[in-house]
């Protein structure tokens, strides 16, 4: 038996359960199916067969959700700290058991390839042993001292939260919102991705099955604009923390205006990566081809327009298309596959149109282009390279999600800059120098809320990510996280010395 067959075997004794009966919500610590509930037929993207059918969630079932984590927020806010690290440490245990499960069901669910779903598990718990450990510091403040006052602040969790997730990696971005927010002290609602729920079901059964108390972690699955919808105008909710499109981005905006959400948005990017002549070749070249061709190019920080600077564009480029055609595109589950198949239909279709556009914008298909045929009924794309792009292409300012990179080439430090900031996204960049002189002045210049030097993404889970214009609002990690899932109060304390203001005496 090949290793992809043992995969296949396991995964299917792992989604049964899902086939068998509806996926429904989880809901103050029960899994229902509401009566009557209308479904829809979650596909897997390797062959579109079904992987079982899915409770369309409505207002009504929101609404139970929101009411349930309201119900359920006090006493999470003011269980002790150390409590609920406690318990979050136990729920990370309790991730790294089920990693076989998670990973195998992952990957069937949204085609990312094994290879990077095996880490899942293990970085979805350590985003949760890394906000377990915050949680008795969540409090903290700060003391600000005056001639006459003392000031100091104190934080509390804002409340119950909605957290909407996507389907790009939808696991691991799953934990990396709710771990902070039930660090904080926060109750929370999740609305997963429509595309994806399966993984958010294991995480919910996970939940009860570590002792979260009932109503802290409620799921509900549905579509954006009902369920979705329906959580961001709910007035038991007080913030809403989105990974999506930037157009959902705005609808939020719009539909959490009556209720003044707080949110925080991690939207699109059109990133660039920045190589220099002076750069090292092989470590830029690797990096290159990892940062948008792993995970399918489904990656909100992949770095999908390459800026090549124009002494060693030709050798690059022809380094790279060697890269790009070698890339092997195949099944999910098999470990040897590096590029897998795109989530759904509908968004491969998307991808597929950017082929056409790159042709009427001019730009040249040097690799790929195609659909791969020769792999079945899956949304398997051939790993695409365009070159001799410009910026005004439409290939080089839409985010196309998919194992899609765009060529630009530029001649010096000042063009590289204008080009990489002439976008409207403003996510990440990278750059590849051995100059730091140069390195310090693109840090200083470039319009993202991140940047590389000389490295891939690298995860850091105190360090700030987010994205600046239309690529988000708002940070996570560390206690930018926790500054976004609490308020906080200032307290002023006066020495007793100070003149207090005299009226009417
Ligand atoms: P999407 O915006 O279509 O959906 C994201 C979530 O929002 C889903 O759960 C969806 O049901 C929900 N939603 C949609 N409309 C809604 C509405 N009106 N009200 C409430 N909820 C609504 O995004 P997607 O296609 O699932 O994911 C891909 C996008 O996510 C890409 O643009 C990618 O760049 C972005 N992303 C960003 C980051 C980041 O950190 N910046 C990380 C991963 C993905």
């Amino acid at each position: 038996m090949s290793e992809l067959e043992t995969n296949l075997d396991l995964a299917n004794n792992y989604l049964q359960r899902f086939k068998d009966k509806p996926t429904g919500h989880f809901i103050a610590g029960k899994m229902e199916v509401p009566a009557g509930a209308v479904t829809y037929t979650n596909t897997t993207p390797c062959d579109q067969s079904s992987l079982g059918e899915v409770v369309r969630g409505t207002a009504a079932d929101i609404d139970r959700a929101c009411n349930a984590a309201e119900a359920a927020f006090a006493d999470w806010r003011d269980m002790p700290g150390a409590e609920r690290k406690k318990l979050l440490h136990h729920f990370a245990d309790k991730i790294v058991e089920r990693a076989e499960e998670i990973a195998l069901v992952e990957a069937m669910d949204c085609g990312q390839a094994i290879r990077f779903m095996k880490q899942a598990a293990v970085r979805g718990a350590a985003n949760f042993r890394f906000f377990a450990d915050k949680a008795p510091e969540s409090r903290n403040g700060l003391a600000l001292h005056q001639e006459e006052h003392t000031n100091f602040t104190l934080r509390t969790p804002i409340g119950p939260v909605g957290i909407i997730t996507p389907w790009n990696t939808p696991f691991m971005l799953s934990t990396w919102k709710i771990a902070p927010a039930l660090a904080a002290g926060c109750t929370i609602v999740h609305k997963p991705a429509e595309l994806t729920p399966l993984s958010a079901m294991l995480l919910a059964e996970i939940a009860k099955d570590a002792g979260i108390p009932d109503g802290v972690w409620n799921t509900v699955n549905g579509f954006g604009e009902d369920a979705g919808k329906a959580l961001t105008e709910h007035p038991a909710i007080k913030a809403v923390a989105l990974v999506g499109e930037t157009a959902t981005g705005s609808h939020l905006m719009r539909q959490g205006a009556d209720t003044l959400k707080r949110m925080h948005f991690e939207l699109g990017g059109k990133n660039p990566v920045i190589v220099f002549d002076d750069a090292d070749f092989d470590r830029a070249l690797d990096a290159v081809v990892f940062m948008i061709y792993s995970l399918n190019g489904q990656r909100c920080t992949s770095s999908s327009r390459l800026l090549i600077q124009s002494g060693i564009k030709d050798k690059f480029i022809a380094a790279l298309q060697e890269r790009v055609a070698n890339l092997r595109v195949g099944h999910p589950l098999d470990p040897q596959t590096e590029v897998g198949p795109l989530v759904h239909q509908g968004h491969f279709e998307k991808v597929m149109s950017y082929m056409d556009v790159a042709k009427e914008d001019g730009a040249t298909i040097l690799v790929g282009g195609t659909r791969r045929e020769d792999l079945g009924n899956g949304n398997y794309v051939a790993p695409t390279l365009f070159t001799e792009a410009n910026n005004s292409m439409r290939v080089a300012r839409e985010e196309i999600f998919g194992p899609v990179l765009t060529t630009i080439e530029f001649t010096t430090e000042e063009q590289a800059l204008e080009i990489a900031n002439d976008s409207d996204y403003g996510l990440t960049a990278y750059i590849w120098t051995e100059s730091n002189g140069r390195a310090m002045r693109m840090a200083r210049n470039i319009e993202t809320g991140m940047l590389w030097v000389n490295s891939e993404n690298n995860r850091n889970l105190p360090s700030p990510f987010g994205g600046i214009k239309m690529s988000g609002i708002g940070r996570d990690g560390g206690d930018y996280s926790f500054d976004f899932y609490m308020e906080t109060k200032n307290v002023c304390i006066a020495h007793g010395t100070h003149r207090v203001p005299v009226l009417g005496r």
